[in-house]
């Protein structure tokens, strides 16, 4: 059964830095701070929209929940939790800075319904958190994964590629150590230069460079393969679409479809794999039913990729064969 979120976006309050890339106020599209009564509006219609609420959790996104002042963090949470305690929706989830997490704070979530917890891991490279500004470590996301672990939370970390100072290599490095912490879910989210923001005056002065849009989305797509490949669910990959986005963007790697580009690409390369040292020809490819666009790409771009090295491929749906697999029919 699909899975969907109430998203309830709360932005930046309580935050003790402010990050080289946040203008949190635009990301998140909101500009006023919800309260519980709002919440409380917002779960009810979802209770009627929603196709399986049961299957539904609300989600507070935006800024770091567990930074928030605590009264009105409590606000948040009672409002939402009048609707988990009665079985409408499956439970709460939020997200939060890494250094933000402590014993007694989990004890809060877990009494109000509370079932799986975000880090803002961003990065795992300790240079890279610091020429951004982030003020926490990458001990720090290690140590909160460990506590939130233990206390029987969903584990969600969410990174950032192509960050001021990182590069490729530390990019892949950080995908290998959230692979190593295992945690339920990850977020994919390629840098997007906000006006107003630190990393647009880097960007203007010349000192942040980021590489080519070609090339963050084949480093996303080498990433999204890598966590599948480690059983770690993608829940996403490039940030939402928002008109507030699209209009305060000066830089980086914004497009609506970023993650079904880069699920080209995984395409692209299983494709190319299974036909490595065959002679030109025509091919049938069999892909899992659902996955069938994904393969062939935006405006056939798979197709028309292998086309021009002459290979005539066609792209078939089969059940039971998994995302990213693919199997030659000759
Ligand atoms: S921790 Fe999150 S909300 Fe706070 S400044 Fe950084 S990016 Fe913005």
């Amino acid at each position: 059964m699909k899975h969907s979120n109430i998203s309830i976006f709360i932005p930046h309050v309580g935050c003790p830095h402010m990050c080289s890339f946040c203008d949190q106020r635009t990301i998140s599209g909101a500009q006023h701070l919800p309260d519980g009564n709002e919440v409380r509006e917002i779960c009810g219609r979802a209770l009627s929209e929603v196709k399986s609420p049961e299957n539904a959790e609300i989600a507070f996104f935006g800024g770091s929940f567990t930074a928030i002042p605590r009264d009105y963090m409590l606000e948040l949470l009672e409002a939402a939790h009048g609707f988990v305690g009665e079985g409408k929706f499956r439970g709460i989830r939020c997200s939060t800075r890494p250094d933000c997490i402590d014993s007694e704070v989990l004890g809060i979530l877990k009494e109000y319904g509370v079932t799986a917890i975000e880090l803002g891991a961003q990065s795992m490279c300790d240079e890279v958190l610091a020429a951004n500004e982030r003020g926490h470590t990458a001990e720090d996301v290690r140590q909160a994964s460990s506590l939130i672990r233990e206390n029987g939370f969903e584990l969600g970390l969410q990174m950032m590629t192509g960050l001021y100072g990182s590069t490729p290599e530390r990019d892949r490095a950080s995908a290998a150590e959230i692979i190593a912490i295992h945690p339920d879910t990850v977020r994919i989210y390629p840098v997007v230069v906000l006006k107003g923001t630190r990393l647009a005056e880097l960007y203007a002065e010349g000192v942040y460079r980021p590489v080519p849009f070609d090339g963050m989305t084949e480093l996303c797509a080498e990433l999204m393969e890598a966590f599948t490949n480690a059983g770690i669910s993608v829940i996403k990959c490039g940030l939402h679409a928002s008109e507030f986005v699209e209009q305060d963007m000066v830089a980086g790697y914004y497009h609506p479809a970023f993650r079904e580009i880069c699920e080209m690409h995984i395409y692209r390369k299983r494709i190319s794999e299974l036909l490595a040292g065959m002679s030109p020809g025509g091919f049938r490819i069999a892909v899992g039913s659902r996955h069938i666009s994904k393969a062939v790409g935006q405006k056939k771009a798979n197709i028309i990729y292998f086309r021009e090295r002459g290979f005539d491929v066609s792209v078939v749906g089969e059940e039971d064969i998994p995302v990213y697999e693919c199997v030659l029919r000759r």
